[in-house]
């Protein structure tokens, strides 16, 4: 790590000393040490898949699209069950411990989050939770483990037990309304936060990608943490292109100092 990097983890360390609203808001680039590849990056999932088959519409419409989204989503399901909590989620708890979280925001499905020990009420999800699974019609959860050993067992597209609606897992495909609870949370929280950490995130997707400009209208101070360049770079107050694992670790270790 080169000597402005460090100035720059310094820096955020000391705006954590001196405030104690502190937002961090992931994406799939925190979760990728871990194992989990993200949508955009060179071999990510994009690469393998194309998005346009699994918009919204196309799985309310068609039989043949819920069977590929169930098996598209079974891979991710045994990928995400393997992954470990990396350094970038463990800072979090840590932060948490120490009475500067806020709330974690994140775009990304995994509960990875709440695995490293975060509680749910720490967790905003703006994109779901792959551990579930709901009905489309009555609203009914289900736990991801019940229905996917019913797809193990030969039923390629389930339904609910109660309604015979359809089932899909509990996250948020391309083109489906975002939780409204949720999203109206999180700007809630970006605006009135002290100081924001966008972690891993291409910033693209939106209205997630919004939550860094909430942040700075509401005067937080701005750090974007990711391997590559995002549309906000201009916005923040400290830009370190590096690994969301070693920068996080990092900033704990000089808080701690
Ligand atoms: P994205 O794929 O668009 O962007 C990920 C970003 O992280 C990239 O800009 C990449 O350069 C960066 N990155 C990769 N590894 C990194 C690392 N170790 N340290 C720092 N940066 C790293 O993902 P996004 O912005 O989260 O948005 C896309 C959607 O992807 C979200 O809706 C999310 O739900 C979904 N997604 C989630 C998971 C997951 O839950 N782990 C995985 C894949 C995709």
């Amino acid at each position: 790590m080169d000597a402005d990097c460090q100035q720059k983890i310094k820096l955020i360390s000391q705006w954590i000393k001196e405030n104690k609203k502190v937002v961090i808001f992931t994406g799939a680039g925190v979760s990728t040490e871990s194992g989990i590849p993200d949508f955009r990056s060179p071999g990510g999932i994009w690469d393998r898949f194309d998005p346009n088959e699994f918009l919204f519409d196309k799985f309310l419409a068609s039989e043949k699209t819920r069977e590929k989204y169930w098996k598209f989503h079974t891979e991710i399901y045994y990928t995400i069950l393997k992954a470990e909590p990396n350094s970038a989620h463990t800072a979090c708890v840590e932060l948490d411990r120490m009475g500067k979280l806020d709330c974690v925001i994140t775009q990304n499905i995994d509960n990875l989050h709440q695995k490293a020990g975060l509680s749910n009420d720490k967790v905003i999800e703006l994109h779901g939770n792959a551990l579930r699974v709901i009905c489309l019609s009555c609203g009914k959860e289900y736990d991801r483990r019940v229905i996917q050993d019913r797809i193990e067992n030969g039923e390629a597209v389930p339904k609910c037990d109660y309604c015979q609606g359809l089932l899909k897992p509990a996250t948020i495909a391309f083109g489906q309304p975002m939780p409204l609870k949720e999203t109206r949370e999180a700007e809630i929280r970006s605006r009135n936060a002290e100081v924001f950490i966008a972690i891993g995130s291409s910033l693209v997707v939106q209205p997630a990608a919004y939550m860094p400009v909430y942040a700075k209208q509401g005067g937080a101070k701005l750090a974007i943490i990711n391997l590559s360049s995002t549309p906000y770079d201009m916005m923040a107050d400290i830009l370190i292109k590096g690994k969301a694992g070693v920068i996080m670790k990092s900033i704990i270790d000089f808080i701690k100092e």
